[in-house]
């Protein structure tokens, strides 16, 4: 059996907030592979969208070439309309009977999982990977029981970085150079995305 983390996120843009956490579960749980996973119409979250599915998902491969164990999965871009994680587990574990699942997730959003399309039953089929953001410490305790067991958490260096903050950046001129990878970067800049392009 090969064990994949999977990443699900909006990734706009992809950051190495992203990386260090799929790093960092493939570390600690010895997965295999993690696979990034783009949503195509997040089913919890509000406020603006950046750049289209498209310009996202380039910049996620853009992120990941060169590491054979991550790969980038369009499943959900594919489907279109609303992602639930449900659905892409239960699609994936058709496709791939050899596979187990682990969804690596952020403290941010992981008190929200009862919110989650059929969780009970998706909990059922696969584990959970916390990872956490700096000032959002994963309370396990918020979490029902059959749900709190099914997560396991992962010590990550914490990194203060977000897409919402990296739009803002580019949206207010400032540099996000770091913040993302090398080549991320050079095609935000080049094509002018989120904000102005650069100059040469
Ligand atoms: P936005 O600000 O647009 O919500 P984001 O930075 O939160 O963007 P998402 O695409 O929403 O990125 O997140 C995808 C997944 O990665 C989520 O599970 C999220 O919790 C996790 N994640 C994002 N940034 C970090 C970080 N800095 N450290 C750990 N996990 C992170
Ligand atoms: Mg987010």
């Amino acid at each position: 059996m090969k064990s994949i983390g999977i990443m699900g996120g909006t990734f706009d843009p992809i950051h190495i907030g992203h990386l260090l956490a799929a790093e960092t579960a493939l570390d600690a749980c010895q997965l295999d592979e993690v696979w990034f996973i783009p949503t195509n119409v997040p089913p919890l979250k509000e406020g603006t969208q950046g750049v289209d599915a498209e310009k996202r998902l380039r910049l996620v491969r853009l992120a990941i070439a060169g590491e054979p164990r991550f790969n980038a999965h369009t499943i959900e871009l594919e489907r279109g309309g609303v992602s639930y994680s449900y659905d892409t587990i239960t699609v994936l574990m058709e496709r791939e009977p050899d596979c187990t699942f682990a969804y690596i997730i952020g403290s941010d959003r992981i008190h929200d999982l009862p919110k989650w399309h059929r969780i009970d039953e998706l909990a059922k089929l696969i584990r959970f990977i916390g990872v956490e953001r700096p000032d959002e410490p994963i309370e396990l305790e918020r979490l029902p029981e059959h749900l709190r067991r099914r997560v396991s958490v992962v010590e990550m260096p914490p990194m203060g970085i977000s897409s919402t903050d990296i739009r803002r950046r580019r949206m207010s001129g400032r540099s996000i150079r770091y913040l993302v990878s090398e080549p991320v970067y050079s095609e935000i800049m080049k094509e002018g995305l989120y904000g102005p392009r650069s100059d040469d």
